[in-house]
């Protein structure tokens, strides 16, 4: 067993019961304390992440909005385990990965975690199908279960009579559709996505938020969606935006859009400044957050978006 309250890289091959369950129930889904994140040394160092604490509870979709270059990669790649902060922790389903040797932790990420990367990121040596089927083949699934349900997960983002299509002889959107399949197959308790929806047209951006928010709040699973894209903001439950490696403000769609300055929603600039009087990293809330059970989230979860 790992011992998850300590720094020790683990070397024992048993699997704690969060590589299993994705962590315990009761465990948010991320959550994040102090996160500093520096690129580099001295005086070229970049400040990326300058103190982040934010929670994602299960149930819940939340998307992280600000201007480019203000951390919004960064943060979400450190919430998928991806990249390791310089300060601070945080503890995914329950998991402080920096706790996790590499094997454990890459056994832990691909159980547990979907991430659709802003460059989509598919091998172009593979079939859209074969792509999306990486992850279960990953965590042991026979080749024709994991096939068909790769086939399945393609079929759910409108992409049904491509599953024998190579990456190359796909349009933009339709690999940022396959992307999001194979991040959807495995149904992972946290998918993570870059810019979900930068490719899509309207109608397809509407039906991938709708797949998105039906999969992956349900069952005590949880979104992390980096987003420009104003027009599926009613999709989410809260929105944090970030400025400068800083998490200004958290809200409910309907409380952020009501208040002054809230530009950084819409891919604003620097300007946007934290309220007055929050000096420390805790960001001002705003509206309700939904519960931790995700019932909220859930109760107005949009219907099958599948033809
Ligand atoms: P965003 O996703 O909001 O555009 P990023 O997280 O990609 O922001 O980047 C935050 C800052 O960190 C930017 O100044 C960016 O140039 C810098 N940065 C990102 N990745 C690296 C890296 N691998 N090495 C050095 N600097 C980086
Ligand atoms: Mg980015």
């Amino acid at each position: 067993m790992q011992d998850r309250n300590t720094d020790t890289p683990v070397r024992v091959v048993t699997p704690a019961r969060s590589f299993i369950t994705g962590g315990m129930p009761d465990d948010p889904a991320v959550v994040c304390a102090g996160l500093r994140k520096r690129y580099g040394e001295g005086a070229t160092a970049v400040h990326a992440l300058r103190g982040v604490d934010l929670t994602v509870q299960r149930g819940e979709l939340l998307m992280l909005v600000g201007p480019s270059g203000c951390g919004k990669t960064t943060l979400i790649s450190v919430m998928a385990g991806i990249l390791d902060p310089t300060e601070g922790s945080c503890r995914i389903l329950g998991q402080d990965m920096t706790a996790l040797a590499p094997r454990p932790r890459a056994a832990f990420r691909a159980r547990n975690i979907g991430f659709v990367f802003q460059a989509y990121n598919l091998n172009p040596a593979l079939t859209a199908a074969e792509n999306v089927s990486v992850p279960l083949r990953i965590c042991g699934a026979p080749l024709r279960e994991s096939m068909r349900k790769a086939e399945a997960a393609l079929e759910l983002v409108g992409l049904g009579d491509k599953t024998e299509s190579a990456p190359g002889d796909l349009s933009g959107g339709q690999q940022q559709r396959v992307a999001i399949a194979r991040a959807l197959v495995h149904q992972p308790q946290l998918i993570v996505c870059d810019e979900p929806t930068s490719a899509l047209d309207h109608a397809n951006g509407q039906r991938v938020m709708e797949l998105l928010r039906r999969v992956g709040t349900v069952d005590g699973r949880a979104l992390v969606i980096v987003t420009h894209d104003a027009r599926i903001f009613e999709f989410a439950d809260r929105i944090a935006e970030l400025d400068d490696g800083r998490v200004t403000r958290v809200g409910t769609p309907g409380a952020l859009a009501g208040l002054p300055e809230s530009a950084g929603m819409h891919g604003g600039g620097p300007g946007t400044e934290p309220d007055a009087g929050s000096d420390d990293n805790r960001p001002p809330e705003y509206g309700t957050p939904p519960g931790g059970n995700g019932t909220g989230a859930s109760a107005r979860t949009p219907g099958c978006c599948t033809d």
